[in-house]
């Protein structure tokens, strides 16, 4: 159930009722020149609803933004710095768990490592400081990888290839340029460099051209299934 939705009432009825709250977050940031700008947020909500509709729990609003590093300078994207987000997913945390939501899923459709590592951490202190909260942290591309890889033809594929191709393709069609070519980042060999967009101007890994919707329905619905699973380990205690 969508929690913008939701009255004063719907809260009081839900909180304490062990009902696990998955939190979508997201980021705007460029995703080559056929896909939008929201599409990590995008993804991330239309599989949290999908999974609740499988295992029923609330979805919070999304997150809109997130911490973005390889494609901080690319057109586009608006980044926070790690400590923000880490404070922001903290100040949530906390905030559900005070209203008696303690089951808690940080679900991200980006898998930056440093935004992955803000979301973790973030949830580590919580936990360490609440035991009777209990917070997976969880990227749609480990859910993927371990469900659907099968159905994928690009090695390798990761931002705006692919797989969020297919996604976007299926879940909104009319929102989808013409894919560009095939495209990866160079090697910097491990480097931390001031100016990434160097190494790949076009801001694709991977092959956006190998996409298709039916793929995307696929996608879509397979990792929602791997997030419903673990919202259901969480009723289950
Ligand atoms: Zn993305």
């Amino acid at each position: 159930m969508e929690m913008k939705w939701m009255t004063m009432e719907d809260v009081r009825i839900l909180a304490g009722s062990g009902i696990p709250v998955i939190v979508p977050f997201g980021t705007v940031e460029e995703h080559g020149p056929h896909l939008p700008l929201s599409t990590d947020t995008l993804q991330a909500y239309e599989i949290a609803l999908r999974s609740s509709a499988i295992t029923p729990a609330i979805v919070a609003p999304p997150i809109h933004y997130g911490q973005c590093s390889s494609t901080r300078n690319h057109p586009g994207t608006i980044t926070l710095t790690g400590d923000t987000l880490r404070a922001l997913s903290g100040d949530l945390i906390r905030s559900f768990s005070r209203q008696g939501f303690k089951k808690i899923i940080l679900f991200s459709g980006h898998a930056g490592s440093i935004h992955m590592a803000a979301l973790r951490e973030a949830a580590q202190m919580n936990v360490d400081k609440d035991p009777s909260l209990e917070v997976a942290v969880v990227c749609d591309l480990d859910l993927l990888r371990e469900s659907a890889a099968d159905l994928l033809e690009t090695p390798g594929d990761g931002h705006a290839g692919e797989i969020e191709t297919s996604r976007i393709l299926y879940l909104y069609p009319d929102r989808v340029g013409d894919p560009p070519e095939e495209e990866y980042p160079q090697s910097v060999h491990k480097r931390v460099v001031p100016d990434p967009e160097r190494y790949w101007p076009g801001g694709v890994c991977g092959n956006p051209r190998a996409a298709s919707p039916e793929k995307g329905r696929l996608l879509v619905e397979r990792t929602a299934m791997a997030l419903a699973k673990i919202t259901k380990s969480f009723c289950e205690g």
